[in-house]
């Protein structure tokens, strides 16, 4: 009997399903808003929806599947498969794993959107030719995941590699989680629109204003280079203060893992033009020589597909370990 995988993509706006064959290729896939403001019970209907949607698409019959793979906004316990809160979710210590197993019958499998993305580049990306890789995405916060002997590396609560929250500079601005200076309130997508809001409003920078209309409130990422990309000065010292300190970062993950490669991805690297020679000019600064002479550093490849990717890695990992 032939064996399918499923992966479910669950963002704040939108649920992407993917149903795909034993060797990871996508047969079919859904897509459905993910209603996040009608609540818990409206959210899982949801999911399962899109699932419905894939095997009734594709023909097959639930009994054929082997693992559905999650891929979510933490923070959550992956082994209990409960999701203990999120930012865009109205979650509150959900049982995700186990209301699911009892709507359909099939085994699912819960991880952290950041970690399930490490794991798709790792099978099915930028990373398939190396046992060994840290991923990076560098979106709305800064999240990651290390893979180890083609394994992914969970910590003891599947908490580990919170790149994002490793404290970069102590005296440096505040981050959502209440310290200072983390590598994500210097180089997240959420902290360039600050920098470049605090510019506009202290009457430094015209062009994001005028880009703007005027409105501050309006300013993000994009703006920001959008102004840097005609000229301004001041959005790309933005950009490139941020690639300052993620060089940092990026020296400090070289230092903690001796890694063969290390993945880039996120929205904010549609932009990496305005930042990653700096990056990179700054992890060869500060990183020790012996890593750092054979790391490589390469740009994700999944592109809009990671996080789904990610998800079905999520529930073919232990097969893809075996074949490997
Ligand atoms: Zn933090």
């Amino acid at each position: 009997m032939q064996e399918y995988y499923l992966g479910l993509d669950l963002g704040g706006t939108k649920i992407l399903t993917g149903l795909a064959d034993d060797k990871g290729k996508i047969i079919t896939r859904s897509r459905r808003d993910t209603e996040a403001e009608l609540g818990e019970d409206k959210i899982i209907k949801n999911m399962i929806k899109t699932i419905k949607d894939v095997l009734n698409k594709a023909n097959v019959n639930k009994n054929q599947i082997r693992a559905l793979g999650i891929g979510s906004p933490g923070p959550l316990d992956a082994q209990k498969g409960i999701i203990i809160e999120n930012s865009n979710l109205p979650w509150k210590n959900v049982p995700l794993v186990k209301k699911i197993e009892s709507a359909l019958g099939i085994k699912t499998l819960l991880k952290n959107d950041a970690n399930a993305a490490a794991l798709g580049e790792k099978w099915f990306g930028a990373g398939k030719d190396v046992d060994n890789l840290v991923y990076l995405t560098i979106s709305t916060g800064v999240g990651g995941g290390a893979i180890i002997n083609k394994k992914l590396f969970t910590g003891v609560n599947d908490n580990a590699c919170e790149l994002g929250h490793t404290i970069i500079d102590p005296n440096g601005p505040l981050c959502g989680c209440g310290n200072h200076g983390c590598l994500e309130a210097f180089a997240a997508g959420t902290s360039i629109a600050k920098r470049a809001r605090e510019a506009a409003a202290a009457g430094k920078s015209k062009k994001i204003l005028d880009l703007a209309d005027n409105i501050i409130s309006d300013i993000d990422a994009v703006i920001c280079a959008q102004a840097a990309y005609q000229g301004d000065q001041v959005a790309k010292d933005i950009f490139q203060n941020a690639g300052y300190y993620l060089g940092l970062g990026l020296a400090n993950v070289i230092n903690i893992f001796n890694t063969e490669m290390i993945i880039l991805g996120g929205g904010v690297m549609k932009a990496s033009d305005l930042f990653l020679d700096k990056a990179l000019a700054t992890m060869k600064e500060f990183a020790l020589a012996g890593s750092l002479e054979l790391v490589t550093v390469k740009e994700a490849e999944l592109g809009s597909d990671i996080g789904l990717m990610g998800a079905i890695a999520v529930a073919m990992e232990a097969r893809l370990i075996k074949n490997d």
